[in-house]
């Protein structure tokens, strides 16, 4: 587990977009936290990490947006499913086993259906400060275990 500190959203956005940089076809990415944490700003910054120039924007009420990048980028947001078997209406398993990159906010709400190897990514407001953020990383399987090495090789926020 890797615990990384951002001190402004721009911050946390660099951070998405440095994963966003070292991300591989069928890379699956959760993002987990209240509201307000900072999930779609971090997912904006994967985006331009992945060299997509459009504009991020929750897709709370369209349930996920599809952009084109380096690869697709499949951005889900679960937050208003009234039950996690609605996934299944989604056809989600062709994001999650795809050859995109997928990121899930209010992924524990789906828990279930989630793949076993993927990067699991919770965001917490830090009590002291209402711009601190802090990032834990758990990376579950051999691919995202080698993504979060590579990732903290090349992070230099130094929090
Ligand atoms: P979520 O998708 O988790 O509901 P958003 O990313 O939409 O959250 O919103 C996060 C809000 O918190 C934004 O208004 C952002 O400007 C603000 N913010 C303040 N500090 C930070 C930080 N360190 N990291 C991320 N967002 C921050
Ligand atoms: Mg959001």
């Amino acid at each position: 587990m890797t615990i990384i500190k951002t001190l402004s959203a721009t911050e946390t956005s660099d951070l998405g977009a440095l994963l966003g940089s070292l991300l591989q076809p069928g890379d699956v990415i959760t993002l987990n936290g209240d509201l307000g944490a900072g999930k779609t700003c971090f997912a904006g910054g994967v985006a331009r990490g992945l060299g997509i120039n459009e504009r991020i924007t929750s897709p709370t009420f369209t349930l996920i947006n599809e952009y084109d990048g380096r690869l697709p980028l499949y951005h889900l947001d679960v937050y208003r499913l009234a039950s996690p078997e609605e996934l299944e209406d989604l056809g989600y398993e062709e994001y999650f086993y795809g050859s995109g990159v997928t990121l899930i906010e209010w992924a524990e709400r789906v828990e279930q259906y989630l793949p076993a190897e993927r990067l699991d990514i919770f965001i917490e407001k830090h009590t002291d400060d209402d711009n601190i953020r802090v990032l834990r990383f758990i990376a579950r399987g051999k691919r995202y275990n080698k993504l979060a090495e590579e990732f903290m090789q090349h992070d230099r926020s130094g929090h």
